[in-house]
């Protein structure tokens, strides 16, 4: 081979193809699909993440081949898009901060930076997780329910409809949880309220911790 020929071959291996380049990758599960039972089977797990979740990824994928928002940061897309662009951004987001802060061996107390702020905010750990499961109850159809901050560290609870985000509002995520059917129908029914409530023995307090102590 000559010199030529080896650098054109070389060169057309690490040729980025622009399509391919601005492709989100669908993050794989940082547990077992059924490690979070018995609150959340494997059942529901496969579905809501090698269905719904990647579903979400795939679709932006396909948005962004025909879009000036390809090659852009997911976060970004989610701030300035808007329609199914916006909303599957948004849910490809959202589910990879709903599955990160979920685990097997939680931490179960906040880290004492963050309960502070909580006992000042709230009242206690156990006010917050009761308003939140009001506003998971009270949500009117899909949503999810945020416990976010602002630059400063004061906490707040949100109720977005659909893929709604507390980015769009200037306000840094900590803490969701998913009240679409698909997260909990098989294993809960229409009992979203049980579903809520098991939830949190597998939130994992140190992930939620570490964001607050990275504003
Ligand atoms: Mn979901």
């Amino acid at each position: 081979m000559t010199a030529t020929a080896l650098f054109l071959s070389l060169s057309l291996m690490t040729q980025p193809d622009s399509a391919s380049a601005s492709r989100f990758v669908v993050r794989e599960l940082p547990y077992a699909y059924g490690a979070l039972a018995p609150y959340l089977s494997e059942e529901t797990m496969r579905f809501h993440h090698d269905k719904h979740y990647a579903g979400y990824v795939n679709k932006l994928n396909e948005l962004l081949l025909d879009s000036p928002f390809a090659g852009q940061p997911l976060e970004d897309i989610v701030l300035s898009a808007d329609g199914a662009l916006c909303n599957n951004a948004a849910q490809a987001w959202n589910h990879e901060l709903f599955f990160e802060q979920l685990s097997p061996q939680p931490v179960r107390e906040p880290s004492p930076e963050l309960r502070a702020a909580i006992e000042r905010d709230f009242g206690s750990l156990e006010a917050l997780q009761a308003q939140m499961n009001r506003a998971a109850a009270g949500l009117f159809g899909s949503g999810w329910v945020w416990l976010a901050s602002d630059r400063e560290g004061r906490l707040s609870i949100l109720s977005e409809p659909n893929a709604g985000n507390p980015v769009r509002r200037g306000l840094i995520p900590l803490l969701g949880i998913d009240v679409w059917e698909h997260a909990y129908y098989l294993d809960y029914r229409n009992r979203r309220a049980d579903a809520v409530a098991a939830l949190w023995n597998v939130i994992d307090w140190r992930c939620v911790s570490d964001r607050y102590a990275h504003l």
